[in-house]
């Protein structure tokens, strides 16, 4: 990794916070510039990705998957990671750094509670004290995470303002933060928020590909012609795209939640239907009216229910490196039940959004060329799709939500 921690990308990105909290920013780059080469660091992290978190994660090559798309493909299996997703691998690598800065706590914000359960697991682990602060709302509907971070020994911390959701359970945060943070450190959950937390947690993530590409190179000798990701705030699509940036030939796609249609009010696509406007301290694309009041994200998987996302991928959308597309919750839940099935896997509701695109993909290949819709052969190469998680949390939304598909 080179040493210069990008301040944006593109136009993107920057540091809209308030004045108090610059200082702490500022140490944040200086020590991630230092430590993120530095060998001790590395062989810490590497040793506890490696033996705690179950690292690296598999490559698998889904065949009854490939043979109904007609084409090759493989999972990355993050929902094989410790605490079922890829959020851990930040929250491991900001615990150390944390550590390292000798701060003795943490503070985290949460929706769903899976990056308040991630943080909680790293702080556990290491020792350091955590506090999580969550919407009331989100409390009620994720009790069981709320469960889960206590008996880890995190203090979870209710926020009653607003909507009671992860907006102003980010502002709790940021307000915890700013009288905190000689001794306390932010742990932000995905590739947003001001300068240098999109670079950190990117290069925190970016151990997904560094895997891809290795594991693609023995499985089929070099890397694959196309990677896919679903994209929230978009830490595991870029975390699965990074070291394919400058490699020419490998198509990459993150897809976004399409909700009920970019047609509709009710979506969280800020890549695909949303405007240049600043989130949680970034500039970056969002949904947000003319005159750049924030909207509500609609999707019916919590992960992707953002009206935000990281400003690299504004920026890879802009530049063309990278293309973003939607699938609906209609499409995410048929694409949950399919893959359930075809592979007995049972993936977060997040990750079936970026299988959806794939089986829609096939779909529309077979409707343009119906004489040869088989792309087995080598020159179309293979895909490799992130499943970002696993699904047990997310049974008793899909199963309602298949139901009322199948009247
Ligand atoms: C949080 C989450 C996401 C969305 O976050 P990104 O930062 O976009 O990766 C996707 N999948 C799962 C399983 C998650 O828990």
């Amino acid at each position: 990794m080179s040493s210069t921690i990008e301040e944006r990308f593109g136009p993107y990105g920057g540091r809209f916070v308030p004045e108090v909290l610059m200082s702490a920013l500022d140490e944040l780059t200086v020590v991630w510039a230092e430590t993120r080469d530095d060998p001790e660091y590395l062989a810490e992290l590497d040793r506890l990705l490696r033996t705690y978190v179950g690292r690296p994660t598999p490559l698998y090559r889904a065949d009854r998957l490939s043979e109904r798309l007609g084409r090759r493909v493989y999972l990355k299996r993050e929902d094989l990671a410790h605490t079922g997703a890829h959020k851990i691998n930040n929250a491991v690598g900001q615990a150390l750094l944390a550590k390292r800065m000798s701060k003795s706590r943490v503070i985290a914000e949460t929706g769903a509670g899976q990056h308040g359960v991630a943080t909680a697991t790293a702080c556990a682990l290491l020792g350091l004290e955590c506090v999580v602060y969550m919407g009331t709302e989100d409390m009620r509907r994720q009790a069981s995470n709320v469960e889960r971070m206590r008996l880890l020994g995190a203090e979870v911390a209710p926020v009653e303002a607003g909507a009671r959701t992860l907006k102003e359970a980010v502002s709790a945060a940021i307000r915890d933060w700013v009288t905190s943070s000689d001794r306390s450190h932010y742990v932000i959950g995905s590739v947003v928020g001001p300068a240098p937390y999109p670079a950190l947690v990117r290069d925190l993530q970016s151990v997904i590909g560094v895997e891809i590409a290795e594991q693609a190179a023995d499985a089929e000798g070099g890397p694959p012609s196309r990677v896919i990701a679903c994209v929230g705030g978009g830490s595991n699509a870029i975390g699965s795209f990074h070291a394919f940036l400058d490699t020419p030939g490998v198509e990459l796609i993150g897809v976004e939640a399409g909700g009920e249609g970019l047609d509709t009010p009710r979506h969280g696509a800020s890549l695909g239907a949303g405007r240049t406007g600043v989130l949680h301290g970034a500039l970056s694309s969002v949904l947000a009216d003319e005159d750049g009041q924030i909207q509500e994200a609609h999707s019916i998987s919590a992960g992707l229910d953002y009206p935000g996302v990281g400003p690299e991928h504004a920026h890879l959308r802009d530049t063309g490196r990278a293309r973003y597309e939607s699938v609906t919750n209609e499409q995410a839940l048929r694409a949950f039940r399919e893959i359930s099935r075809l592979e007995g896997i049972i993936p977060a509701l997040e990750s079936a959004h970026a299988i959806a695109w794939l089986l829609a993909d096939a779909d529309r290949r077979v409707a343009e060329t119906p004489s040869s819709p088989v792309c087995f052969t080598p020159e179309f190469g293979f895909d490799v799709v992130t499943m970002s998680g696993r699904g047990d949390k997310d049974m008793a939304e899909a199963t309602a939500g298949l139901d009322e598909l199948d009247g």
